[in-house]
């Protein structure tokens, strides 16, 4: 039942079936639900639980017969507005927030696995999530495959006996590796697997992953959804079955709820998240095409080169984006990468990403660190790779930046 605040004056959201609203009007509009004071932007509602008018109300709300809101680990009116208006930016029925990607990440799986079920993954993935996969679920008696490139072949052989779930990160992190999100989901969908996609590179301005036949969208919001380095969330998107006959319960009953606070912060986020994603991504496009006529520079990861492996799948995914992230491969060893990092002067190093102050990170000695080289070397992180997230100064200055710590 869709709860409401009190005086609550409904908008409508669809404005009739010739009307469809564009992802960009949802991302100032979708989900606002105003109380009686008629305020213009979303309220904070700052509060762990509610009360009722009678004891019979409270009765009456637990046994789920009113609309109104019962306490925060459940739902709260800011998380709700955050849920909606994600929910319609990514045309998904519903959306379930957490307190951080990785909550998100787990609770995806976790909800829908059980001692005896198999689990396949794309192997290029953020380190914590390939922990998840292969050290936590094994725990519990679930086992795992994990599968490289894009040969349908490949996949329809890991595919070929009964799976539970399949997780898949396109593009993933820190190499921009991009997997074939309708070819995985056709082959997962024959036995019977839940296809989750790690779409957190892309974001959900580049590529809308339930659109090419995946079931669950899965985002850290610390990245760009926030994208102003404040606050740490996630969110889950999907079909109403999935969010309320599995994915609920075990949310409400684990608790990784989303502070209220924070989903008020990432509401206003979403509102610019459009314009600050489109020019991260032209940014992120004439820096990757600056650095790959660098000397020093081996090779450059960015999907929207021609140089990258899958181009033209990324252009069709990712709605003709690249992406804000580059995987920088250098000539020299790691002492001459750490000399060009510390020399950079409007670049941070830093191992967030999507964020609007442009970021450098090692990954082989920082974000991947927890992985073992040879799971690294696999994914093709060595020490001498960067990941460069590229922010929204104005390009030429960073260009600029690079050019100066590359000069020796
Ligand atoms: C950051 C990240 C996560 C984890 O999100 P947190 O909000 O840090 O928990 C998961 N997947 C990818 C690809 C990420 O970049």
């Amino acid at each position: 039942m869709e709860k409401k605040p009190w005086g609550y004056q409904p908008r409508p959201e669809t404005l009739g079936p010739d009307w469809e609203l564009h992802p960009q009007t949802h991302s100032v509009r979708a989900g606002l639900a105003r109380t009686g004071f008629g305020e213009t932007s979303e309220a904070l509602f700052l509060n762990s639980g509610f009360t009722y008018s009678s004891a019979q109300e409270a009765f009456d709300s637990f046994a789920e017969e009113t609309d109104h809101y019962l306490y925060s680990r459940f739902h709260n009116p800011t998380i709700a507005m955050f849920e909606k208006r994600l929910a319609a930016i990514e045309g998904a029925e519903m959306c379930v927030a957490t307190g951080s990607g990785m909550s998100a990440m787990f609770a995806s799986l976790a909800c829908l696995v059980e001692q005896g079920d198999h689990v396949v993954a794309s192997a290029a993935m953020f380190s914590s999530c390939h922990v998840v996969i292969t050290e936590f679920l094994p725990k519990w008696g679930v086992s795992f495959e994990l599968v490289k490139g894009n040969d349908p072949a490949v996949w329809a052989k890991a595919l070929s006996k009964p799976t539970k779930a399949v997780f898949i990160e396109t593009p993933s992190n820190p190499l921009l590796e991009i997997v074939d999100i309708a070819m995985v989901s056709e082959l997962a969908h024959k036995v019977g697997a839940t296809v989750i996609v790690d779409n957190v590179m892309a974001s959900p301005v580049l590529q809308k992953p339930l659109t090419m036949g995946a079931d669950v969208v899965m985002y850290s919001a610390t990245k760009h959804i926030d994208g102003q380095g404040r606050v740490l969330a996630g969110a889950l998107l999907g079909s109403a079955s999935y969010i309320q006959d599995k994915l609920l319960p075990f949310v409400r009953h684990t608790g990784p709820a989303l502070s209220a606070f924070n989903a008020w912060v990432l509401v206003k986020s979403l509102e610019t998240m459009h314009m600050r994603v489109e020019s991260m991504v032209s940014n992120a496009q004439a820096i990757a095409e600056f650095l790959e006529k660098q000397p020093g520079i081996k090779s450059v990861r960015y999907p929207g080169l021609k140089s990258h492996p899958n181009y033209e799948l990324a252009m069709k995914q990712m709605n003709k984006g690249g992406g804000s992230t580059i995987g920088i491969e250098f000539k020299g060893s790691q002492d001459e990468v750490f000399a060009f990092m510390n020399k950079l002067r409007v670049i941070d190093i830093s191992n967030n990403l999507g964020d609007s102050k442009s970021l450098i990170t090692h990954p082989s000695s920082t974000t991947h660190r927890r992985l073992a080289p040879e799971v690294q070397a696999d994914m093709g992180i060595t020490p001498s790779v960067l990941r460069l997230s590229v922010g929204l100064e104005h390009s030429s200055d960073l260009i600029k930046d690079l050019q100066q710590a590359l000069a020796k």
